[in-house]
């Protein structure tokens, strides 16, 4: 028996299917990550179709049976295509790392407000704040990060536990964690965290305000991520969106 039920969703994918129809993949406010087909969505007359484009925000009606893995979509209604962040390759390339992020990262059918919300949150940040994409993608990869129960320690170094690490280079090692200047001696440090990283990185996590930061250091904040969950994701392969920066 299939329920019919009307939520809202972001589009994170979009793929053909058949000759005449698309399969989405949406996350979900009361379902999380799901698949829904839509019939005859390549046809240009489809309204649907042309709506469900990553990483749009829309008022779905599903027909939704449990034990089917695709579901159908019956209507949608956009609620936000944040035409702003579409004007802005560079925004508009974050945004897709965004919802990358969150398809390939996501189990299906785990519901999780704050994550929609974050997402919103973030797509509309991209609309309309003039942070540097790259930094807004920062905040939303941390913040996804830690929702998603991988949560990065700062606080402390992970071997001597010692709190004062501020002026030195520390390291982290993916095993362990964040590494103190003596403890980097006898530890491997999979990644070099010098103070501008963690400082920004500390940002980052308590939703600070950022003003002026190197270049580098926000290449490498993301580098430390990608590494970071590749190593705790196994089958997470990178983010594809990024490979053209
Ligand atoms: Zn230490």
């Amino acid at each position: 028996m299939s329920e019919i039920i009307k939520t809202e969703a972001v589009v994170l994918r979009k793929l053909n299917y058949g000759d005449t129809s698309s399969i989405v993949s949406l996350y979900t406010l009361d379902f999380g990550k799901i698949s829904a087909i839509i019939k005859g969505g390549r046809n240009p007359k489809s309204k649907m179709g042309m709506i469900a484009d990553p990483p749009n925000h829309l008022e779905i009606i599903l027909y939704k049976k449990v034990t089917r893995e695709v579901q159908f979509l019956s209507a949608s209604e956009i609620i936000s295509h944040f035409p702003h962040l579409k004007e802005n390759l560079n925004s508009l390339k974050f945004a897709y790392a965004v919802v990358e992020l969150v398809q390939k990262l996501s189990p299906e059918d785990e519901p999780n407000k704050r994550i929609f919300n974050g997402i919103i949150r973030i797509l509309s940040l991209f609309n309309s704040s003039d942070e540097k994409p790259e930094i807004i993608f920062s905040r939303f990869t941390l913040f996804f990060i830690e929702e998603s129960g991988y949560g990065i320690n700062l606080d402390k170094c992970s071997v001597c536990g010692t709190t004062e690490l501020d002026k030195k280079i520390l390291g982290y090692n993916l095993e362990r964690g964040l590494l103190c200047e003596k403890c980097k001696r006898e530890y491997i440090d999979n990644f070099k965290i010098e103070m501008e990283l963690f400082n920004y990185l500390n940002c980052l996590k308590f939703n600070k305000q950022i003003k002026i930061i190197n270049e580098n250091t926000i290449k490498n904040a993301i580098d430390f991520f990608e590494l970071y969950l590749k190593y705790h994701i196994s089958d997470f392969k990178g983010i594809q969106s990024l490979k053209s920066y």
